[in-house]
Order: structure tokens, then sequence, then C-alpha cells
């Protein structure tokens, strides 16, 4: 592989974790920790000021054994190569994870979404699509939002691939709305995920899943939904941050003020509901759960020796290091680790794309009630290979993860 950083040294140290426990063959162990393909393209834009800007935008297909090139799409000023392709990755081993017939895949923009106009953002997403238009397809690749992207960029997305291809393919993405293909439940599916997991933690633990108390990290697409979702089951709570500030309150948070709150603000600092909390403070706060629920490597060496919550149930992608991992596990944290607890996101795109190529719609109760089962489904299959190999929750999810592409890379064979 041409080029690689920190993040992905980081997903290869879980994986490498997991193969040697596998006992993974050495070839097949190679070609997994190798992306399939990794596309760079340039997208000059006419801003609204007149002038051109060119942006840098990725799309890596890390795996295609089970499916199709499955993954979402992230609008970042931080987006690197390295990032999406570890993105990509953890894709992979999710959705094997999850039990759906997808490969991994991951795309991402290098922008700045909030000092973008809506046009410029249209304006950019199509050139994009246009540059990866060979790539993507239903049978070939299905991108879907990720960090700062939404139904409307989903909308985009399948408008600029079907005038391209000259009829409409709803199928080609997933996140779109709902009026155009998009599945009921959609939306909700990764907070939804989250909440199942952390109530089958619980249950696992000895604790009532109904009286939690909880801190969230993130009040995007996957903590707004995550926070309001178990408050709704009788959780309490208590902290919440963003990337502007932070919200405590001992006796709950009222989730439906907060998110009217941040619909108007975008972001939850000032919220009057409770004393303001840095971001530094959430990690340390006596909390049944705490759920980091925005971007890589929040929880390291440094913040995780001060974690006190007895279940980390990890909505965003990548959160915690590897150095923070060791530390969480000698301490008996209870790690629902990123594959298995977001999966839910990607396990309900799953039904989104079964119900376009059927053209036939699902109720939103048939929807949740599906992902509910395929959740506890993973879950107890991660749970059970933790207990057969000994080992935390993330290593048994990579375990389950490989086991299956593997099996699969074996059966196929080797096309020279
Ligand atoms: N971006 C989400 C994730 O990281 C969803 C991906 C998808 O639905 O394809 O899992």
């Amino acid at each position: 592989m041409a080029e690689h950083g920190a993040i992905f040294d980081a997903m290869l140290q879980e994986f490498d974790g997991a193969a040697r426990l596998l006992k993974l063959d050495p070839g097949i162990w190679r070609i997994l920790t190798h992306p399939r393909r990794q596309v760079v393209v340039s997208c000059p834009v006419q801003m609204d000021n007149g002038e051109i800007e060119v942006f840098t935008g990725y799309r890596v297909q890390y795996n295609i054994t089970l499916g199709p090139a499955k993954g979402g799409i992230r609008y970042h000023p931080n987006v690197s190569l390295d990032e999406v392709t570890a993105l990509a990755a953890w894709m992979t081993w999710k959705c094997a994870v999850a039990h759906v017939p997808f490969g991994g895949a991951k795309g991402g923009i290098i922008c700045d979404p909030t000092k973008m106009s809506r046009r410029e953002l249209e304006a950019l997403t199509r050139r994009y699509v246009a540059e990866i238009v060979d790539l993507i397809g239903p049978e070939k690749d299905v991108p879907a939002p990720d960090v700062n992207t939404n139904d409307q960029i989903m909308a985009w997305v399948m408008d600029t691939y079907s005038m391209h291809v000259g009829h409409t393919e709803t199928a080609v993405v997933t996140g779109k709305p709902v009026e155009m293909g998009g599945s009921l439940g959609r939306r909700e599916a990764t907070g939804r995920g989250v909440m199942v997991v952390t109530r089958e933690a619980a249950a696992h633990l000895g604790l009532n899943p109904d009286t939690l108390t909880i801190a969230v990290q993130g009040f995007g697409n996957v903590g707004s939904v995550s926070a309001h979702l178990l408050s709704q089951t009788g959780a309490k709570v208590v902290a919440v941050t963003d990337w502007k500030g932070g919200v405590y309150n001992k006796a709950g948070l009222d989730i439906d003020r907060m998110l009217a709150y941040a619909a108007e603000h975008k972001t939850i600092d000032g919220f009057p509901g409770g004393e303001p909390l840095s971001n530094d403070d959430l990690f340390g706060l006596d909390v049944d759960v705490l759920i980091p629920a925005a971007l890589e490597n929040q929880i390291t060496a440094e913040n995780a020796p001060r974690i006190r919550a007895k279940i980390l149930a990890e909505g965003a992608n990548g959160p915690t290091t590897p150095e923070a991992q060791k530390i969480l596990h000698a301490r008996g944290v209870f790690v629902v680790p990123d594959i298995l607890a977001n999966s839910g996101g990607v396990t309900t795109s799953y039904f989104e794309w079964v119900q376009d190529r059927y053209g036939y719609f699902w109720t939103e109760a048939e929807v949740n009630q599906r992902l509910d089962q395929k959740m506890r489904e993973a879950f107890a299959a991660v749970l059970a290979t933790s207990v057969k190999y000994t080992t935390d929750l993330r290593t048994a999810a990579y375990i389950v993860a490989i086991s299956r592409v593997a099996a699969v890379t074996k059966l196929r064979g080797m096309y020279a």
C-alpha cells in the first residue's frame, strides 16, 4: 500500500490482534490488510464570489468480497487518504459483523461545509460524483451520509448518477429523502442501534437498562438520536457536549428541548437546562454509559484513566486510540466497539437498498423491528465469540468479521 498514517495503523493494530487469535492464513491476512482501490479526484467549483476553488476528494473501496462496496461520504477540513482508507476498512468489518452482503468503502472531501453556501455544496457534490461515476452503482459501490453530509446531499448524488446513466437509479445511494426511495427509519438508525446495544450490554452486566445514567459526546445525527431514544427508555442523559461546548444536569437533561435548541443554534452550547461542561470533564463523569459520537481519536491515553463509565458504546468510528483501548481494558470498562455499536446505520442502509431494488417499501415499524433483531443477533454473536476466545468485544467483533470475509475469500479463490 502506497501511503498510510496513524488512523490506518490503529485499524491494523486492531485487525492484527484478532487475526493472531484466529491463526489467520498469512496470504488472506495480506489481502485483508490492503485496500482494494483508492481514488483521488480534484473537484473544481465556481464559488459564489466568482472564484474557482479546487477541492480534493477521495473514494476508497477497501474490500468487495461479500458484495458491493458500502460506506458514507464525509465533508470535513481534516479528511485525508489515511482517514478515508481506515474508515473504508472499518466499513468492511462493520458490514461483516452486521451480516449484510456488502463490502466496505468510504468517501471524503477536504472542505469546510460550515463556510459554504447551499449552491456551492451542491456544485461540489455533483462534481465529485461526476468524477467517481464509473466507480459507483447499485451493484458496485453504494455511498451514504457520514460526518457533515445528509439526505439532501444524497439526493444530489442520486440525481447526478441518474443523469449520467440516463435513467433514475435510486439504489445507487442510501440515506436519501424518504420521498425518493429513502427508507423510513434510516435517519435514526445509527442512534437506534446504539440504543439497542447499550441496553443489551447493560443487561449482560446485570444493570437495569431502564435506569441508566448516560453521557454523550457529539450531538449530530448519531449522538442526538442515541440520547433521545435512550431518554425515552427511562435512562437519564446527564451530560452532552458538542464541537462548541457542553451541558450537565445531574437530574437529567430534557433531550426534546435540547433538540429544538440545537436546531435553532447549530450547537447545544448555552442550552439553558443545565450547567456548562467541558468536553474534557465529560469523560470523567460518574455515569453508567459513555457514548462518544463525534470523531476519531477522542479517547486517548491522557483521558482514558479518568473514565468512570461502566460501558463505553462507540457511536463514532474509531473514537478510542489503541493506547486508550489497553487502558480501558485493564480498568474493566465494557467497550462495545464501533463496528458493532454503530452498525445500525449501514444495516438500515441495506434495508433501503433492498427496498429500492424491490420497488416495495416497508413500514417504519417493520424497519425498526428488523433493525432491532439484526442488532441483537450481532451483539449475541460478538459476545459469544468473546467468551469462546476469552477476549474483549472489539477483538471478538473483528474475529467474527474476519472469519466471514476470509471464508468467502477462500471459497471464491484467486483470480490471476
Ligand atoms: N456513515 C455510516 C457509517 O459510518 C453509514 C454508512 C452506510 O450506511 O453506508 O457506518
